[in-house]
């Protein structure tokens, strides 16, 4: 960093990535912004896959505002830039007002900065929820300065105060008003700083990238520009053909749980179209308590009735003692009102019908308990999952699982 220097009442700092114009002086905090930028210049370089020193003379202008009218009475915002609340990206400029807390003002110096490298490298963002969606993948980060790292999802509250996504997404998930993928694709260009959509947006674009067989067609999407979002989002669906009705099954699974400390390693499903229907032959499964929504393998069809026998046990944590849980549970604890460690069971169609229309929410998942031998009739084309009720980022410290016996119950 070059020293600091007064501009017209301004401070200005310069790193190797990025010009700082403040009026905030604060000299640990200022420091801060620019190492923690330029520390993800060279982590979104290889997110992006791009040649080493592709980014070498990648260098963006940015204002981070206490008082965003000074900064407008001194001509440093364009009276073409439309008024923003958080943020905004022109080609090689951002400006950022500065939050309650340094995370958010940090994250958002970095969301705009990713929205200036998709213009540098790319020569376009994508549709909205591409743009805004792959910008808070790679700003939401932990640490700080030079220490700073992309792409992280948060573990608690405390580490990214008032970034508030998860909880606008939470209170979509108790209303039943989930957006269909198809409705986030769809979104208007102008988000409206709306938290919700860039929180649904940052999901979209989380799970191509997380998913090995989905994350090629994510950087070519990128990395070709399109001459419109229509055109954009059909040649996303066109690179993944076959596979975009797991697609949207994976979404209908992920927007149920996604939460502080979801672990991608732990709650990627394993589902496929090639997936054989089931021919009735009993089935035995082990469903592990460390990871989440656990496929039987195979498709099920309108008019089969399953009959499932769970047995076993599992330990849900360590401290101070094991809990040890059978099917129905410990009602010690409750996870979104059911007791930890009871067994839940999923009817997940694998048709994407709602995600055909571009307005809708999703429908609710359906998931029941299966704490004792039971009946599940099949009503529509679906997968048939299970997982072991725990907190969202609490799987790691579980061991064991149950063991189910499926069988037909229409012989
Ligand atoms: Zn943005």
């Amino acid at each position: 960093m070059s020293t600091e220097c007064w501009s017209e009442d301004f401070i200005q700092l310069n790193g190797k990535h990025i010009t700082l114009t403040t009026d905030i002086d604060d000299l640990a905090n200022n420091a801060d912004l620019i190492a923690a930028f330029d520390a993800a210049v060279g982590q979104w370089e290889s997110f992006w896959q791009l040649p080493s020193g592709s980014l070498q003379d990648f260098k963006v202008d940015a204002c981070v505002m206490a008082d965003k009218q000074r900064f407008q009475l001194d001509g440093r915002i364009p009276l073409s830039v439309p008024d923003f609340p958080f943020g905004f990206a022109l080609q090689d400029r951002v400006w950022v007002v500065a939050q309650k807390s340094q995370y958010y003002t940090r994250h958002l110096l970095l969301h705009e900065g990713v929205h200036s490298l998709a213009y540098h490298q790319f020569g376009g963002t994508g549709p909205s929820w591409f743009m805004e969606g792959t910008a808070e993948m790679l700003a939401v980060h932990r640490h700080f300065g030079s220490d700073t790292k992309i792409n992280q999802l948060p573990k608690d509250r405390a580490s990214v105060p008032y970034w508030g996504r998860f909880k606008v997404m939470d209170q979509s998930r108790d209303a039943n008003t989930i957006p269909s993928l198809g409705s986030v694709l769809g979104y208007p260009r102008d988000l409206q700083s709306d938290v919700e959509s860039y929180g649904w947006s940052w999901a979209a674009t989380m799970l191509l990238y997380q998913y090995p067989d989905t994350r090629d067609a994510f950087f070519a999407s990128a990395k070709t520009p399109a001459p419109n979002d229509a055109v954009f989002n059909n040649d996303l669906k066109r690179r993944l053909q076959n596979t975009w009705p797991v697609v949207t099954a994976r979404w209908r699974l992920m927007c149920h749980d996604i939460d502080y400390g979801f672990d991608w390693s732990r709650e990627q499903v394993s589902l496929s179209m090639n997936d054989q229907v089931w021919d009735g032959k009993p089935l035995k499964l082990d469903i592990k308590a460390n990871q989440g929504w656990q496929s039987i393998g195979v498709r099920l069809s309108p008019g089969m009735k399953l009959s499932v026998t769970p047995a076993g046990n599992c330990t849900l944590a360590d401290q101070p003692k094991p809990w040890l849980s059978y099917p129905s549970g410990i009602t010690l604890r409750y996870h979104r009102g059911r007791p930890l460690g009871q067994l839940l069971a999923c009817l997940l169609p694998d048709t994407p019908d709602q995600d055909q229309a571009t307005k809708t929410n999703l429908r609710p998942l359906q998931v029941a308990a299966i704490t004792r031998p039971s009946q599940i009739p099949i009503k529509e084309n679906c997968w048939l999952l299970f997982r072991i009720n725990d907190v969202t980022g609490e799987l790691s410290d579980n061991q064991g699982g149950y063991q189910l016996t499926i069988d037909s119950a229409s012989k």
